[in-house]
């Protein structure tokens, strides 16, 4: 694997060290303080796949930087034509819109797939509910948390749900018993939230393909990896380079 690239400063080279889905623990941090100080020029850049860059390397400290990255828990980028490290923002376990794990999702598609070679470089992101912070569906693949609300037996036609939803996506009719949801519900799961009875939301993904393509609601986690694994084992058996 090649992890240094060629700066436009002559015989300098930039490194990069991977976030796992979108963190570093201070450790980290602190090894690439020392990284930059001992082998660069005392500079970072954050990248746009939340990665570290660090930059001007010389080249006889190559093997030296690899062993520093070992020794330190810091995974390095490879270059060229791979899965690119998979974004995450901060999900359900700190924001509080999120509906799923997105850094766990990152971390487990890493496992996967992490730095694997394919035809042209690859991009997945994971974005914890619709807000969808991280623009995942900009990658070739975009995962986002959604909720698919289920109405319950106890309902009174309140209306409240109907209020709150950004989109206008429920109709509710006291007088007529009606309480219907069309297409342009975007499984924010706000509505869930209000109701005072037992509507209930039921947690899922949906998934955006480069294409345009879209998978409107995924139920399950073992589900959504099979079609990532399908997905990129399809990338790799059928796209030539440069397509
Ligand atoms: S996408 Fe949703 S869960 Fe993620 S940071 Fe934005 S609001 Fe929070
Ligand atoms: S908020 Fe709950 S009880 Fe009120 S109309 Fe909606 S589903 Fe029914
Ligand atoms: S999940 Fe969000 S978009 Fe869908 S009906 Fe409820 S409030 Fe509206």
């Amino acid at each position: 694997m090649k992890y240094f690239s060629k700066q436009r400063e002559e015989n300098f080279f930039n490194v990069r060290v991977k976030s796992s889905g979108g963190e570093f623990s201070a450790a980290q941090l602190g090894a690439i303080q020392t990284l930059a100080e001992t082998f660069g020029a005392g500079r970072i850049r954050l990248t746009s796949r939340q990665e570290i860059s660090v930059p001007f390397i010389e080249e006889k400290n190559f093997p030296a930087v690899e062993n520093f990255c070992a020794a330190n828990d810091l995974e390095l980028c490879p270059l060229g034509a791979t899965l690119k490290t998979v974004t995450a923002c901060q999900g359900r376990e700190i924001c509080r819109a999120g509906i799923i794990d997105a850094p766990k999702i990152a971390r487990e598609i890493e496992r996967r797939h992490g730095g694997k070679i394919l035809p042209t470089k690859f991009l997945i992101g994971v974005s914890g509910c619709p807000n969808n912070c991280m623009k995942v569906d900009t990658n070739d693949i975009g995962i986002v948390g959604a909720v698919k609300p289920i109405r319950g037996e106890l309902c009174n036609f309140c209306g409240a749900c109907a209020k709150i939803c950004p989109v206008g996506a429920l109709t509710v009719n006291r007088e007529k018993n009606l309480w219907a949801i069309d297409e342009t519900c975007r499984h924010c799961g706000r509505c869930v939230k209000v109701c005072p009875k037992d509507l209930r939301g039921e947690v899922g993904y949906k998934i955006y393909f480069r294409d345009g393509k879209i998978f409107p609601f995924v139920r399950d986690e073992t589900t959504l990896y099979e079609i990532i694994d399908a997905a990129i084992n399809f990338f790799a058996d059928n796209i030539t380079a440069r397509q």
